[in-house]
């Protein structure tokens, strides 16, 4: 089947789908962008993603340029374009097309608005892969909160951890051999640990991550399930010796971290806690709760 896009106004397939090389995100990556997973053809925490997509926007000075319904009609529409019962919606807005200048354009130039879909196999209950990570000294900017398209640190961290034959990096705030450093998240995904108290804890909100709209079901989930967790920064050091870990995201939910710089995490299997999760989080979307059939 021929992947449909939304670009600019118009369906296209998506290899017809083309922006101007004058475009403010192709120059300076001036665009945001969310990523909203797709559960038996229904969105997973709309509300949440649409939260963050007018924070981030907010956050450079943009607007939406249709509303908040419309968007949802084109995201639905995308959805059965594509016949996607399991997969994920991207959008990214940008500033639009304008001569290449730093400063923002006339606001009357006109957004890029960018709508894609992608199939991907239905979540099982027990996670179907994880990963093994090294740490990454964090070089992104100071508004990692904001869902932007520049994501170079990002992408250098990923193919420096794959090079080194590891599965991703967990980005640090620092030295990436001295396990005081404080771990921040993963390229694309935040990061928990499980302390030897049974504690869950992952880093707080703040500028220097972005607050996933999976962490937020996670924490919630944890609460229901009266699993104690801890929204506060943790080390290197604390990770090594924590008995559990994962990364959580849109597109692959919990994922198991078995292994830490080439040390395993507890006894380097998924453990019993990220296992009880995960399962409570399909269960959650099974039982249709944070679906919705548009986005508002
Ligand atoms: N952190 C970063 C840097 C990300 O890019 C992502 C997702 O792309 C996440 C965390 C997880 O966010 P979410 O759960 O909303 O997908």
């Amino acid at each position: 089947m021929t992947a449909v896009s939304w670009l600019d106004g118009r369906w296209l397939t998506h290899r017809q789908a083309r922006v101007s090389v004058d475009d403010r995100a192709f120059l300076f990556a001036d665009g945001v962008y969310e990523v909203v997973s797709v559960y038996r053809g229904q969105f997973v925490d709309a509300d949440l993603h649409l939260a963050r997509l007018r924070r981030s926007l907010a956050g450079l000075s943009m607007r939406l340029p249709l509303s908040q319904a419309a968007l949802s009609v084109l995201a639905r529409e995308l959805i059965r374009r594509n016949a996607i019962a399991h997969g994920m919606l991207y959008l990214q807005v940008t500033r639009g097309a304008a001569p290449r200048w730093h400063g923002f354009p006339d606001p009357a130039v006109k957004s890029t608005l960018l709508l894609t879909a992608k199939h991907l196999p239905a979540p099982s209950a027990i996670p179907r892969r994880s990963d093994h990570i090294k740490t990454t000294n964090d070089l992104r900017w100071g508004r990692c909160d904001w869902k932007t398209t520049g994501l170079l640190a990002n992408c250098l961290a990923l193919q420096g951890a794959l090079d080194d034959g590891f599965d991703g990096p967990w980005l640090v705030a620092g030295d990436p051999d001295d396990k005081q450093t404080v771990v921040r998240e993963g390229a694309s995904s935040n990061a928990w640990i499980i302390t030897q108290d049974g504690v869950l804890v992952t880093h707080p909100e703040s500028p220097q991550i972005l607050g996933g709209c999976t962490r937020a079901a996670i924490l919630q989930i944890a609460s229901d399930l009266q699993i104690q967790s801890e929204e506060r920064t943790f080390t290197i050091g604390e990770a090594l010796t924590a008995r559990e870990a994962f990364n959580s995201s849109s597109s692959s939910y919990l994922r198991p971290v078995l292994s830490l710089n080439g040390t395993a995490i507890g006894n380097g299997t998924i453990g019993p806690v990220t296992r009880r999760l995960h399962e409570a989080f399909v269960a959650r979307l099974e039982r249709g709760v944070g679906l919705s059939a548009g986005l508002v």
